[in-house]
């Protein structure tokens, strides 16, 4: 099963996707992650993609599918969870050249809440483990004991941009795979047990 995870940023796709990839056994991809590695690691992709990220922006394409199509080659092109790709019809065009997408689970959080649950966001810098502030006790994670970070692109002046840059170029990714048939849409209101039930629904 190969299944892209839509969403807006603080729609919670990287919490869910942790749950999905340990039930359901799938690779989980995620562009931001691996953008953060390279940034950690200063190499050349990192160093780029760093000028992007700080402003809310998407790294250009070409950079994106270069290190997405490493990232499935490595998966076996099978059984992949994709979080934060595609973020534009070009890239989910570009993808749809390289494998087949089973299903589109689009989480769906009314965009009021959605700046309260990025900038209170803390991730972990070892696990990439993710949790409110509200939930934490202290700044350890509670998966790994590494430190919870808030990360530079969950500051409230870069997710207006964050945010902006979804409604023009991610959103309308609902009606291209809506119209072929595989989108599936969550209701993501609740808390990450229910949208993680909601998801069971679907995927069985
Ligand atoms: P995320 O962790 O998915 O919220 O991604 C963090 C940032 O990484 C985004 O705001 C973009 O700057 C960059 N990024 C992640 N995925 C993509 C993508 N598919 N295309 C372009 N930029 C991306």
């Amino acid at each position: 099963m190969n299944i892209v995870l839509l969403g807006a940023p603080g729609a919670g796709k990287g919490t869910q996707a942790l749950r999905m990839e340990e039930r359901y056994k799938l690779k989980h991809i995620s562009t931001g992650d691996i953008f953060r590695q390279h940034m950690r690691r200063q190499t050349e992709v990192g160093n780029l993609a760093r000028s992007y990220i700080k402003k809310g922006q998407l790294v250009p394409d070409d950079v994106t599918l270069k290190i997405v199509s490493i990232a499935l080659e490595e998966a076996g092109n099978k059984d992949f969870l994709l979080d934060g790709f595609p973020r534009n019809t070009r890239q989910a065009e570009m993808l749809d050249e390289l494998v087949k997408i089973d299903k589109v689970i689009n989480i769906d959080v009314d965009k009021a809440v959605l700046t309260d649950r990025i900038c209170g966001r803390r991730s972990c810098v070892e696990c990439g483990y993710t949790a409110h502030i509200s939930a934490l006790n202290g700044s350890a994670c509670p998966k790994c004991g590494c430190e919870m970070v808030q990360r530079m692109d969950d500051r409230e002046d870069t997710v207006r941009d964050r945010l902006r840059v979804y409604e023009e170029q991610t959103a309308p990714l609902i009606e291209y795979y809506g119209a072929k048939g595989i989108l599936v849409n969550v209701d993501g209101m609740g808390s990450p047990e229910e949208v993680f039930a909601e998801i069971g629904k679907v995927l069985g």
